[in-house]
């Protein structure tokens, strides 16, 4: 059986009172969550502070974002897998469709970024998903397996054993409209299809998270699905009680 794991994904949100307030919340309700996986990924500047204000010892942390270059170098506002490292995280988000569409990482320097991740001993969470119009014009295989195939050609089959995959549907993300669970179990079981093409046995062990408007509502259902291994969460991951159903409902 795959270990369920949820993250949440902060985004660009928090200061902080705010981030005080939240892992206060999330402390206090920690040990309710059971046998899940829990990570925050809060902004970056904000890592240290997130992490010291943890009390909590099963939330873990990560980042958002990483630059190519592993360790340090004049690359003036970019943040190294490294410098992740230091400060203790476990996990970094790669190839969110943010990080795709607004500020145009492609699929091979997204590829480049996981493998810098590992090298570094940083779990990637690598994002993958379909713009509606992809969607709507039959492309959204061709879009994911182009995703994956991008990062399985830059870091082996094999790597794919420590990283974490979010598929996230772009028009799910902060829309309010979540894949129902049918439509999302369909597309985890493609991505694990593709990467049991190449090695069943990691395709067996890879944790795919969901990721797009996921609820405490809506969270179990979602969860229930057989190819479907936790959820990538944004918006309700700013609210601690909302995070915590999230996290019980896995
Ligand atoms: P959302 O965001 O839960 O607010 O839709 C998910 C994400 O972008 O990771």
């Amino acid at each position: 059986m795959r270990q369920l794991f949820v993250a949440g994904n902060w985004k660009m949100h928090g200061d902080k009172a705010s981030i005080k307030t939240l892992v206060t919340g999330l402390n206090a309700q920690a040990d309710s969550v059971g046998n899940v996986s829990v990570a925050v990924c809060p902004p970056a500047v904000y890592l240290d502070y997130t992490k010291n204000c943890l009390v909590a010892s099963n939330i873990a942390v990560g980042g958002q974002n990483i630059a190519e270059e592993p360790v340090s170098g004049a690359f003036t506002g970019e943040t190294s897998a490294a410098m992740l490292k230091d400060l203790d995280c476990e996990y970094v988000i790669l190839g969110h469709s943010e990080r795709r569409a607004i500020y145009g990482e492609t699929d091979a320097e997204i590829a480049r970024k996981v493998k810098t991740a590992l090298g570094m001993g940083l779990t990637p969470i690598l994002c993958v998903g379909e713009t509606l119009e992809e969607r709507e014009s039959g492309q959204l295989e061709t879009v994911i397996s182009t995703q994956l195939n991008a990062v399985i050609d830059e870091v082996g089959i094999a790597a794919f054993a420590n990283v974490v995959i979010a598929y996230e549907p772009v028009w799910a993300i902060g829309t309010g409209k979540t894949a129902s669970s049918g439509q999302a179990q369909e597309v985890h079981a493609f991505i694990r299809g593709q990467l049991a093409a190449k090695d069943s046995a990691v395709a067996e062990k890879v944790i795919i998270q969901y990721g797009g408007s996921v609820k405490p509502g809506n969270a179990a259902e979602l969860f229930s699905q057989p190819d479907i291994d936790g959820g990538l969460i944004g918006g309700a991951s700013l609210n601690a009680d909302d995070f915590i159903a999230i996290c019980r409902a896995a």
